[in-house]
């Protein structure tokens, strides 16, 4: 029988984004919907499946004490709510990055969200509209989203490791990194997610203050001073790698369960 099309089906058929998948043994109303994954023909049969028991691990903690920096700079910034903190970054010239910026970009979402999805700094159309994610890896993180039932903007806060631009798209130097470190501390602080997915290895890097590679941190719950993190690719490589999709898939289905597990514990404590 032929299967009618959704217009979600017919818009990440058009992003090279099919096969829709679910998530094995959810009940229909609570599958989530696509998948981030274009499979190549030898593998498509057989996904990466989800590793089953994985989210039982330990938690991995990596994150040692967070540098102090000179003066009450970072102090300030701690103690800020909402709106001096995104006035604060808007006006910020506390490294080199704000002098070639047109826009900073604080963040975007739910400001009561479970998830907290971190990249590593703006691209040129982030610069440009001072939103995270907004070009084609956007696109691409707004379908990983969909695909765990999830949309920007509900229950999700997306935020970056540098809040402007790096110029040539090349990674934050550590300085940059450090500088702009307290903006989101004080963001995580004030969110207080559940769970934070580190997208790349340079969120990664900088959150769990680890040369590891993404391949060695994938699979594990870490923690980001007391908040679970988990780690999985960035979608701008993953619009250049094929292969890993079906990794950041498995990712994702480990952060569902992940989050599952959080709320029972959660849910068992009260
Ligand atoms: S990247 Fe961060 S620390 Fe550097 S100027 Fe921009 S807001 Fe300030």
């Amino acid at each position: 029988m032929t299967q009618v099309k959704t217009r979600r089906d017919l818009i990440l058929e058009e992003m090279g984004l099919t096969p829709v998948w679910r998530l094995r043994g959810a009940r229909a109303e609570e599958a989530p919907v696509a998948a981030p994954e274009a499979i190549p023909e030898s593998r498509a049969s057989s996904p990466e499946p989800p590793q089953p028991g994985i989210a039982q691990e330990p938690r991995v903690t990596t994150h040692e004490s967070r540098i102090t920096e000179p003066g009450d700079r970072r102090a300030t910034i701690m103690r800020m709510e909402w709106p001096g903190l995104k006035e604060a970054v808007a006006s910020c010239t506390s490294c080199p990055l704000h002098a070639k910026r047109n826009k900073t970009v604080f963040g975007v979402g739910d400001e009561n969200a479970d998830w907290l999805f971190v990249g590593e700094g703006p691209g040129a159309d982030e610069d440009a509209q001072g939103e995270p994610f907004v070009g084609q890896a956007g696109k691409l993180l707004d379908s990983m989203l969909a695909a765990i039932k999830l949309q920007r903007g509900t229950n999700v806060y997306i935020a970056n490791v540098v809040k402007c631009r790096p110029p040539g798209n090349r990674n934050p130097e550590p300085g940059e990194a450090l500088a702009c470190e307290p903006y989101l501390d004080r963001q995580i602080d004030l969110l207080r997610p559940r769970l934070i997915v580190a997208l790349g290895k340079v969120a990664a890097a900088n959150l769990l203050a680890t040369d590891a590679s993404v391949a060695s941190m994938r699979g594990k719950v870490h923690d980001y001073r007391g908040t679970p993190l988990i780690v999985t690719y960035h979608p701008a490589y993953l619009l250049r790698s094929l292969t890993d999709k079906a990794k950041a898939w498995a990712d994702l289905c480990f952060a569902v369960r992940t989050m599952g597990d959080l709320k029972r514990e959660t849910d068992a404590a009260t």
